[in-house]
């Protein structure tokens, strides 16, 4: 499913809506990682588990796949129970490996003016016997209030898993995200917190959930030498095009598909590759300093009287700052208005989940007011550090 927003191409100065750059340096870095093997990996994914303090840590080939890693092993752990209960205004990613792990999604609605559960209703939906999971995700990097779901999930038997694709590297409530719920997921594919052009992170400090995932990280295939070689040509790309002058380039070209979210359940499931854990080198450092360049110029957004949905505050851990326009038509111009001028201003996710095609068996009709209200309204302003102070006032001026 195509954005719905593509428009006339334009030439110049255009801004990528995300962007984690990949330096020159990080691909130089690859490559040595490539030659330190199996061992580059380990060593990754070790720095993890001692950042974030859990037992057990798996680094694969993106956040989809750690997601259906994920839910194999809440399968196995709890048979009899096939049901995945996710906001219904969510990254199409989330619903393709629930339909890769041969469960069925289920959905609760979005509170009014949040992009976190309906909370009123989370209880009730929660009350359903064959849930086997529950996916409160952190939208943007604003934090999805994870303790409450587990208060309402833990009694029933129901697992946590918290969706930090888009949190890396943030905390809440003096919490790292990612290590609340029974267990996380990271994103580093292109457009997240930083990037090792893809790859995926599971996290978690439960032993019978750690060993599930163990069991299954032996059996999944590494890249090959082809598919390495593919990243690699990819990453050097990735760094040379990214930036605004050039950006409009591959952004004109369509089977680049930038800025195209879909539905798909038949991606790949690999083990992260020494070239993309070389890649990640330095991480910590890096996510720190993309951190300050996006919650600077989210503040700075912020200044402007800008606010989040709900009038929440600019969280530290922000990769793009979500607002919500006055009504469907307000959207379309700025959309139009960002694209004719390069501005990197995006349309977020096409429709609310009950609206993919694939997944007839959702509740038909106007079920999920809040998630449509959202997908109709919402855009995202760019923050990632390529965004200078003229093009914040350029954005700005479209929404005041
Ligand atoms: C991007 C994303 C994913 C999937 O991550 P990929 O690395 O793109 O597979 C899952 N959930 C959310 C909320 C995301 O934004």
């Amino acid at each position: 499913m195509l954005w719905e927003f593509t428009m006339a191409i334009h030439i110049g100065r255009t801004l990528p809506p995300a962007a984690a750059p990949l330096h020159f340096k990080d691909i130089i870095s690859g490559w040595a990682g490539l030659f330190g093997g199996g061992a580059t990996v380990r060593r990754f994914e070790e720095e993890l588990k001692g950042v974030y303090g859990v037992r057990h840590c798996f680094a694969v080939s993106s956040g989809k796949a750690a997601l259906f890693l994920i839910l194999q092993a809440l399968k196995e752990l709890s048979p009899g129970r096939d049901e995945v209960l996710i906001p219904a205004y969510t990254c199409y990613s989330v619903p393709s490996a629930i339909v890769r792990a041969g469960l069925k999604v289920r959905l609760c609605d979005m509170g009014q003016d949040s992009l976190d559960f309906d909370f009123d209703r989370l209880g009730e939906q929660l009350e359903a016997p064959r849930i086997l999971c529950v996916i409160p995700t952190h939208l943007f990097g604003l934090p999805a209030d994870v303790e409450r779901v587990k208060n309402l999930a833990d009694h029933r038997g129901i697992f946590v898993v918290e969706d930090a694709a888009q949190a890396m590297g943030a905390e809440w409530n003096g919490r790292k995200m990612g290590t609340v719920g029974d267990v996380g997921l990271f994103s580093m594919g292109r457009g997240k917190v930083f990037s090792t052009v893809e790859g995926g992170i599971i996290l978690t400090d439960n032993d019978l959930i750690g060993r599930a995932i163990e069991k299954r990280m032996g059996a999944i295939p590494g890249y090959g030498a082809f598919d390495s070689l593919k990243l690699i040509l990819y990453a050097v790309a990735l760094s040379l095009l990214v930036h605004p002058l050039i950006y409009w380039l591959p952004k004109s070209l369509p089977f680049l598909k930038l800025g195209e979210t879909r539905f798909d359940p038949s991606f790949p499931i690999r083990r992260l590759s020494p070239f993309q854990a070389g890649v990640a080198r330095g991480w910590k450092e890096k996510m720190e300093e993309l951190r300050e360049a996006r919650s600077k110029n989210a503040g700075k957004i912020a200044s402007y009287g800008i606010a989040p949905p709900g009038g929440r505050a600019v969280s530290p851990g922000l990769i793009r700052f979500p607002v919500l326009l006055a009504d469907a038509e307000a959207k379309k111009k700025v959309l139009r208005a960002s694209e004719a001028r390069g501005l990197g201003i995006s349309g977020g996710y096409p429709d609310a989940i009950d609206g993919i095609g694939e997944l007839a068996y959702l509740p038909a009709g106007n079920g999920f007011p809040a998630a449509k209200a959202i997908a109709e309204r919402m855009v995202s302003l760019p923050v990632h550090p390529l965004v200078n102070d003229g093009a914040i006032q350029r954005i700005v001026q479209l929404l005041i």
